[in-house]
């Protein structure tokens, strides 16, 4: 069985989701779990390169990525091909 996100439920189809709210939310999140903005800024830019990355979600892992990459501890969640 593939891991991939289907996308099959509305919550996860994330198109209600602005990236105001997005913002708003990795502004809760504390400051020492958070990679720095260089760190960020290179995730993001294999991401926007990758086709996994829809609607600002990677179907890989049903992530916002902008959110993913922010997190210090997180990496790519393609455990076949990682990006970073
Ligand atoms: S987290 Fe990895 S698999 Fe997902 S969109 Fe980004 S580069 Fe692609």
């Amino acid at each position: 069985m593939s891991n991939e996100c289907k996308k099959c439920l509305l919550y996860e189809a994330g198109e209600k989701v602005t990236s105001g709210e997005i913002e708003a939310y990795i502004n809760t999140l504390p400051q020492d779990i958070k990679a720095d903005n260089d760190t960020f800024l290179n995730r993001i830019s294999f991401c926007k390169r990758c086709d996994y990355l829809i609607s600002g979600m990677c179907r890989k892992c049903g992530c916002y990525v902008e959110v993913r990459a922010r997190i210090k501890s997180n990496n790519c969640p393609d455990v076949n091909n990682r990006k970073w």
